[in-house]
């Protein structure tokens, strides 16, 4: 069996084929680093880990890199939210940003999501930036409004070709979802590459004056740095999708320019579903976001949060609280009662290199592998595991040893031990 993804661009699902032999780059929108990250973006990482986790348990060597948003991404008033999260706290924002991404990387290991291979900070990254505006206006599609440099969106032709919308119907949820206060675009999709501001407590010298980079440029910019003009894989949460990924896709294809008929950026683009919380959509409005550090803080474990997060396939809309924590629970602890039941047996157990696997074994592997393949449907492969554990009966477990390296090669995706 091959792997096979719902890929956001076309909507179809598509047969995994790597750019190089046996190697996958991929790229991850990671956290903005101004408060404690919620269970509907911490889904869209655990999204990224199980596609690691399985792309390497298959015999891939993955490259994987998740940015940290520490500047630039602005609200809807135009503010800054690291700055305005600083401002609150009382300190400057690159002081809240340190703080935010050590918490970020404890809330993540408690939920067993292996580390990528590189977090570019976007501070730390402005140079790259700065060099890929330029690029951007060698290529004639930037102008100066306000005093800000902004992408002219008109140069990109397949807008909204990542969420299925026409460039009108982007318009019309743009001009509702953003105040154009401050703003001097010539059309509401124009895309922010450089806002001067002299009063800015992250801010660089750049051709268009001193000020910060646009949300948008940061991703394309590191993106490139890290894995080249073309990787494999982009993913995200839902709310990426608009216009975030449609404007990163916008301004690569302008770097590629006419001619390159390659995807923008990535060849296959995944996103994860939204989260609601006991059956309400979960936002500030409803007052119902749940940061997975408060979860952590209650005492729910780790391992649960995870399981619950990653309880329906990812692109579904999860339903977030008891039910899902209930069920996830379940399943973590008929694996961890697998696990401890027959170590003790194991290491008494003489092993027996070249016995065969009992039929369980051979039967259960084949169908985790087959969920994964299919579009990573976690929630099947670990009902597979726990239907098979929960079945056996002492004389139908075979070899202690044997079983328990089948489940240490099954958690290589699972993440539970
Ligand atoms: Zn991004």
């Amino acid at each position: 069996m091959t792997l096979k993804l719902k890929n956001s661009l076309g909507g179809a699902l598509e047969d995994f084929l790597s750019l190089e032999p046996r190697k996958v780059r991929m790229y991850h929108c990671g956290p903005t680093v101004n408060q404690p990250i919620h269970i509907g973006k911490f889904r869209s990482y655990l999204l990224a880990d199980v596609l690691r986790r399985h792309l390497e348990r298959s015999g891939y060597e993955v490259l994987q890199v998740m940015n940290l948003t520490d500047v630039g991404h602005l609200n809807e008033f135009e503010e800054d939210v690291v700055e305005i999260a600083a401002g609150r706290a009382g300190g400057y924002a690159w002081e809240l940003a340190e703080n935010e991404m050590r918490l970020f990387h404890a809330d993540r290991r408690a939920l067993g999501i292996r580390g990528a291979h590189e977090y570019p900070k976007a501070r730390e990254h402005v140079e790259e930036m700065i060099e890929t505006i330029r690029l951007l206006e060698e290529a004639g599609a930037t102008y100066v409004e306000g005093g800000n440099l902004y992408l002219d969106i008109t140069r990109y032709e397949k807008l909204g070709c990542l969420c299925g919308s026409t460039p009108a119907e982007l318009a019309e949820l743009q001009d509702g979802s953003k105040t154009t206060e401050g703003a001097q675009k010539r059309n509401p999709l124009d895309i922010d590459l450089w806002r001067t501001d002299e009063l800015h407590q992250m801010r660089w010298e750049s051709p268009w004056g001193s000020g910060f980079p646009g949300w948008h440029v940061e991703c394309v910019a590191m993106s490139r740095k890290y894995l080249g003009e073309h990787f494999d894989i982009h993913t995200g949460a839902d709310d990426n999708l608009n216009p975030h990924h449609e404007f990163e896709m916008a301004q690569a294809a302008v770097l590629a320019g006419e001619g390159d008929e390659r995807e923008p950026l990535a060849h296959y683009w995944l996103h994860s579903g939204s989260v609601s919380v006991e059956g309400q959509a979960m936002s500030k409005s409803n007052g119902n976001i749940v940061p997975v550090r408060e979860l952590l803080e209650s005492g729910i474990r780790g391992r649960v949060v995870r399981v619950a997060l990653l309880s329906e396939h990812y692109r579904d809309n999860l339903d977030f609280g008891e039910a899902a924590l209930d069920k996830a629970s379940e399943a973590v602890n008929v694996i961890l009662g697998f696990r401890d039941h027959l170590s003790g047996q194991a290491s008494a157990e003489t092993r027996d290199p070249g016995g065969s696997a009992a039929g369980w074994i051979t039967d259960t592997d084949a169908a985790f592998t087959a969920a994964l393949d299919e579009d990573l449907d976690y929630w099947k492969a670990i009902s597979v595991v726990v239907k098979a554990l929960s079945s056996l009966e002492a004389d139908t477990v075979g070899s202690p040893a044997q079983a328990l390296d089948a489940l240490g090669d099954w958690d290589r995706v699972l993440g539970i031990l």
